[in-house]
């Protein structure tokens, strides 16, 4: 086993070596610019790119000519929103969204508000799920853009895009999801669910940070306005020399999440099971955060009464697992996710974020349960409301 044993793949995922090793030859020998039109350095960058198009969009039932590379799905939402928002604003300036996004998309729309677009933002339940029927009556002639997440960084939930997807289409209303979470993990079909605009992250599914891309309906003719102006790559939407290697890295780590998703996921999902099972069993007072249903088969989110999230982290060096969204840690701010679900304060700072992924072994699961079991009784050993509840008598 290596250590520290990595468990926080909802924050990011190592580069698969099969990813790497396809990128190493446009760093090296491969250098030239997709954009060079006048030799054979351009020419291979240019076909090299256009292959990971149809790679990405065989992952998603896309054609390549409907995706855009970007920088991440950062960029990806921002691009979609704002761009939708610019050319389309004539049609109206209602945008509605969950209360479980990332910030990508909370921040990106919060900026819109402040040039006179109006954000609805729906309520989820306790599992993490919007009413759809509340987000039916929020559509009308004026709503210009819906922008529901497929599935949760946090807790891991995946929504039912299918019916959002049909309902937004069948109102005529363009319809966004952040995909980051779900895409190499489950099954993702632009087709079947209807969708309009994706966003999506290499860094996600094994392939390296700062690639990522947006796919674009290409039936609904969608204008997006630039948010940067320049060489015009990109059809003029994301102007800027192409990442050549990382997009040979999305496109290669895509191909593998194609052949190889269906078999992994159900064996995360399994490690993930075990792991569950194995924490439940030795500790009491364990609660699982949003949907056991409906969820992306390598997450788990708990809470452990009595304890601070933080000190099962600074207890727990050997494993590295999070206290919430890496993105959202930086700010401090309360995780918006678990209180949008209706955790407690004190729930929410004794809530732990697991992500399983591709390398994740049996033998590093059964360490974890250990660790986790004798780490929350150490901690809890020392905390006076769990020695008063429990009754545990000092000496
Ligand atoms: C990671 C993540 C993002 C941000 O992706 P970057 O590529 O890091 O910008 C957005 N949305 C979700 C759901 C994510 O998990």
């Amino acid at each position: 086993m290596k250590f520290p044993v990595y468990m926080d793949n909802n924050s990011t995922t190592q580069v698969d070596e099969e990813v790497f090793n396809a990128m190493k030859p446009w760093f090296l020998e491969k250098y030239g610019n997709a954009s060079s039109k006048d030799h054979s350095f351009g020419w291979e960058a240019d076909a090299a790119i256009e292959y990971s198009r149809k790679l990405i969009g065989s992952l998603i039932n896309a054609e390549g000519s409907e995706i855009i590379f970007t920088s991440g799905a950062t960029e990806s939402i921002n691009l979609a929103h704002w761009g939708i928002a610019e050319t389309y604003s004539h049609r109206g300036k209602k945008i509605i969204t969950s209360a479980i996004e990332h910030n990508a998309v909370i921040e990106s729309l919060k900026a819109l508000t402040r040039k006179g677009f109006e954000v609805i933002v729906l309520d989820v339940n306790n599992e993490g799920f919007i009413d759809i029927d509340e987000l039916k009556r929020h559509l009308d002639e004026n709503t210009l853009l819906v922008s529901i997440m497929t599935a949760n960084n946090e807790i891991g939930i995946i929504n039912d895009v299918k019916v959002i997807g049909d309902i937004c289409a069948e109102k005529n209303i363009l319809f966004h999801t952040d995909a980051t979470q779900a895409i190499g993990k489950i099954p993702f079909d632009v087709k079947v669910l209807n969708t309009d605009l994706v966003s999506f992250s290499g860094h996600k599914f094994y392939a390296p940070k700062g690639v990522g891309g947006l796919y674009i309906n290409k039936s609904k003719k969608i204008q997006l306005s630039p948010r940067s102006y320049g060489g015009g790559q990109e059809h003029g939407i994301r102007s800027g020399t192409l990442n050549v290697p990382g997009i040979v890295g999305i496109g290669k780590a895509a191909e593998i999440c194609k052949v190889k998703m269906e078999s992994e996921s159900a064996k995360i999902e399994e490690l993930r099971n075990k792991l569950f099972k194995g924490i439940n069993e030795k500790l009491e007072d364990v609660k699982i955060n949003g949907s056991m249903k409906r969820r992306l088969p390598n997450n788990l989110s708990l809470c452990f009464r009595y304890v601070k999230a933080e000190n099962i982290i600074m207890e727990m060096r050997d494993i590295a697992i999070s206290t919430g969204a890496a993105c959202t840690s930086a700010s401090l701010k309360p995780n918006h996710v678990l209180k949008a679900i209706g955790l407690t304060d004190e729930e929410v700072k004794s809530s732990i974020r697991i992500g399983l992924g591709r390398f994740n072994t049996e033998e590093e699961i059964e360490y974890a349960i250990n660790r986790i079991v004798e780490t929350i009784h150490k901690l809890r050993s020392y905390s006076p409301e769990y020695i008063i509840n429990h009754k545990i008598l000092l000496n």
